[in-house]
């Protein structure tokens, strides 16, 4: 994907966060002010479910062993894998991220929508997103709200929501990328709307 796969007239906002900190909860919310959402994570699941366009070179490069008895991708297999073999990793990108850059351009492309916001959970870490989007927003709260969110929406255990974290960019790495911060701890829902709504007003006013 590069620069011109993502020309739209629209205002093209990266939103990111790390993982519990609010980030799709704010989607949600910039997409009721009319922004038309592509969410990478959701395009990345629809390649790798059965008949999904990423499939064939996953057998070909892993072989069907990473395959579960429906057609799609083995997610807990291929997260092990993963997570152990760097390598793997590589070669897991090297498939699916030309496929979802076309995606995503796709939907880009579609949308009339005078903002489009590109959620992309690992915007700070991949490091060739800057480039593709106007404005980077970044939903940042506190580690311990983190896990306490991912354990009450996944009953992952503590542990588990960690070593994520641990994976992920450090909050004061996101925070060095961004046009704008949302800080989304102890505050109630009501109050993270009104200040995505502060924000959207701030973003789309026209500068004359
Ligand atoms: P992310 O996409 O960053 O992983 P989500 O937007 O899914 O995070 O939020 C994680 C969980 O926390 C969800 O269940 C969401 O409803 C809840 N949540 C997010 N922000 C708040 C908030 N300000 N107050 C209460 N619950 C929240």
């Amino acid at each position: 994907m590069d620069a011109a796969g993502l020309s739209t007239a629209a205002l093209r906002i990266g939103l990111t966060g790390g993982i519990g900190s609010g980030k799709s909860t704010v989607g949600g919310l910039l997409a009721r002010h009319g922004a038309t959402l592509v969410d990478t994570d959701l395009i990345a699941r629809e390649l790798t479910l059965p008949g999904g366009a990423a499939i064939p070179a996953i057998v070909t490069a892993f072989g069907a062993d990473l395959i579960d008895a429906c057609g799609a991708l083995d997610r807990a297999r291929m997260r092990d894998l993963v997570f152990a073999d760097a390598s793997a990793k590589r070669r897991l990108e090297a498939i699916l991220h030309p496929l979802i850059g076309l995606e995503t351009q796709r939907q880009a492309a579609a949308s009339a929508a005078p903002v489009v916001v590109f959620d992309v959970p690992l915007l700070v870490e991949s490091g060739r997103w800057r480039a593709l989007v106007d404005k980077v927003l970044v939903v940042d709260c506190l580690e311990a709200t983190q896990i306490e969110r991912v354990v009450a929406r996944s009953g992952w255990t503590r542990e588990a929501v960690q070593a994520v974290i641990d994976q992920q960019a450090s909050r004061a790495q996101r925070r060095a990328a961004a046009d704008a911060v949302i800080c989304n701890d102890a505050i109630p829902l009501a109050e993270l709307t009104a200040q995505v709504g502060a924000l959207w007003q701030r973003w789309t006013r026209p500068l004359h």
